[in-house]
């Protein structure tokens, strides 16, 4: 079943896109934890980090290169950020389609 994600890079549902390209779509959090949060997600369905493969390194690098580019545009680039990926319901996943979230304004303290 397509996750709600899925739904969104379909544009079956509506989202607040940040960015998007061939790789991944950037969209805001419907329900934000911080001052900025935005989810990056590869348009490939994959469920989460357990499940990668070597032929997504490219994907997976890029989700990253974009937190970047976004860092860059938002300004949060010298005030910080965080960039995080749940896995599993018990690594608080709740849409399994892999995200990274891309945070600032609300440090999370590990
Ligand atoms: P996770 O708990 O790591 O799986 O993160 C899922 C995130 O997706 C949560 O922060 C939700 O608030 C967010 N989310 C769920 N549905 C939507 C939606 N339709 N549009 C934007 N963000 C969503």
């Amino acid at each position: 079943m397509d996750s709600i994600f899925t739904k969104i890079i379909n544009k079956e549902i509506p989202a607040e896109i940040r960015y998007e390209d061939d790789l991944c779509i950037a969209i805001n959090d419907i329900n934000p934890k911080s001052e900025i949060h935005i989810l990056v997600i590869p348009k490939k369905p994959i469920k989460n980090i357990n499940v990668v493969e070597k032929e997504d390194k490219n994907i997976l690098g890029h989700l990253f290169i974009v937190c970047k580019n976004l860092a860059k545009e938002l300004n949060i680039e010298k005030s910080g950020y965080q960039i995080l990926t749940n896995v599993e319901e018990g690594g608080g996943q709740t849409v399994m389609h892999l995200h990274l979230h891309l945070l600032s304004g609300n440090t999370l303290k590990l």
